[in-house]
């Protein structure tokens, strides 16, 4: 009897000290304001809504790249792209990884898969990948145990004689891009069926969840949409005031209702932190495909605030007291975060660019103050520091060849101007300056990978 009771009580502490599981809901190319609980007046989000109201929103997270292959390394290294080489650069200029590139994220990266599997994680890509298809930058090759998904963008692999503006047509041809699906890095289906990909990518999360519920797991859902060409499953379509840019984001809400449910039904709610976030602004020049950063000024591609500020929420039902909060917060920070959740310190001689924000979620502690930097390929735009933010360099996403040099930084106060319409460089140069200083010491201290866009 004693034996028993001494088993009972120990029992829950085991559980206690089970490590927590992590869950990253990753949209593609989703805007600051595309969400109701930001926002939107057309697209409804009733899921998202209840993950932020019963979680932590942040008004000012960032994607740590203001396109996609660079931001998705960065995610899942906790580090700057450059840092990496998966931006581009004067010898490699291409912004994103494609179909012919050779190169992809180098073995020499850890990524938050790998040094979770490391603490005995289970590990699961599934959706987009994007950095990169040659053996060593593959998902399996770096920590994931298991993938599911499509090797880089849905917009590419365009059939020959595909009419141009196809990807931002309201209405895209079924069979007009041959990207293919993978599991485990085998061709399963070519061309994907895109309508359900987001149906698909859900089901495969809800079955890697509701398994794994005996091991601590680490699932990376990058989501196929909103990016170009957009497609739903036929419950959607046509159902959104949107169009159908807001179906296939209606559809994602649906998707992590079903994940958080999944996590809630297999008693996992509580002991798994769920991060919700976007891989960059909205692309605006797909016009009404291209959805909407609120009062953000630009889009993707660009380091104006709309193009690297996007939705950022994070749940954790008992451990997260429910709440919003406008400390500055990045994809950066999700890699420590995700070894501070595990209790796991990162090796002393990897540099992370991020922070660990468990002290941010679980205690809404004020941290430090640190400066942000907004690069554009290996290049420093801009920098944040506090509310202030200087524009070293500008240029709009797509479409500007060249970037306007500012020798004196525009200056703006993203608490009182978050638009940036109204330049305090004039009445402020001691803030400007301090912000160019900031940049110029980054520049002066980081030590660029071999560049991979080639
Ligand atoms: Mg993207």
């Amino acid at each position: 009897m004693k034996r028993l009771l001494l088993l009972c009580t120990m029992v829950p502490a085991l559980l206690a000290a089970k490590p927590a599981n992590l869950v990253i809901l990753f949209a593609d190319d989703l805007g600051w304001g595309d969400l109701g609980c930001q926002g939107s007046p057309v697209i409804r989000t009733p899921n998202l809504d209840r993950m932020a109201a019963e979680g932590l929103r942040f008004t000012d997270f960032y994607s740590a790249a203001e396109v996609c292959t660079p931001s998705r390394a960065a995610l899942l290294t906790g580090r700057y792209p450059l840092r990496s080489g998966m931006c581009a650069t004067t010898e490699a200029p291409r912004r994103v990884l494609f179909g012919d590139s050779k190169g992809g994220l180098p073995q020499t990266e850890l990524t938050v898969a790998r040094a979770l599997r490391q603490q005995g994680y289970a590990t699961a890509h599934i959706g987009k990948w994007h950095l990169g298809i040659h053996e060593g930058g593959r998902p399996l090759d770096h920590g994931f145990e298991h993938s599911f998904g499509l090797p880089y963008s849905n917009d590419m692999d365009a059939r020959p004689g595909l009419p141009k503006g196809s990807s931002g047509s309201p209405n895209p041809p079924a069979d007009g891009w041959n990207v293919p699906l993978l599991r485990d890095g085998k061709v399963v289906e070519q061309p994907a069926v895109q309508t359900t990909l987001t149906r698909r990518y859900t089901e495969e999360a809800v079955k890697f969840i509701t398994t794994r519920k005996d091991k601590p797991f680490f699932l990376y859902l990058a989501h196929t949409f909103p990016h170009v060409p957009m497609f739903a499953s036929p419950a959607f379509q046509g159902t959104s005031r949107a169009g159908i840019y807001g179906d296939a984001v209606e559809e994602l809400d649906w998707s992590t209702g079903q994940i958080l449910e999944a996590l809630r039904n297999a008693g996992l709610a509580e002991n798994t932190l769920v991060l919700f976030s976007s891989d960059n602004g909205p692309w605006l020049i797909m016009g009404n495909q291209g959805g909407s950063a609120g009062p953000l000024r630009d889009g993707k591609g660009s380091t104006w605030e709309g193009g690297m500020r996007v939705p950022g929420i994070a749940w954790m039902p008992g451990r997260i007291t429910p709440g919003v909060t406008s400390q500055p917060a990045s994809a950066l920070d999700l890699f420590p975060t995700a070894l501070g959740l595990a209790g796991v310190k990162p090796p002393a001689d990897l540099t992370l660019d991020g922070r660990d924000l468990t002290p941010l979620l679980f205690e809404r502690a004020q941290l430090p103050e640190r400066p942000f930097f907004y690069y554009r390929g290996d290049q420093i735009y801009a920098c944040r520091l506090g509310e202030w933010k200087a524009h070293f360099k500008t240029q709009t996403g797509y479409g500007q060849p060249k970037p306007d040099l500012h020798e004196t930084p525009l200056l703006f106060h993203l608490g009182r101007d978050p638009s940036e319409k109204r330049d305090l460089a004039g009445s402020h140069p001691q803030v400007a300056e301090r912000l160019r200083a900031l940049a110029e010491a980054q520049r002066a201290s980081v030590v660029p990978g071999a560049p991979q866009f080639h």
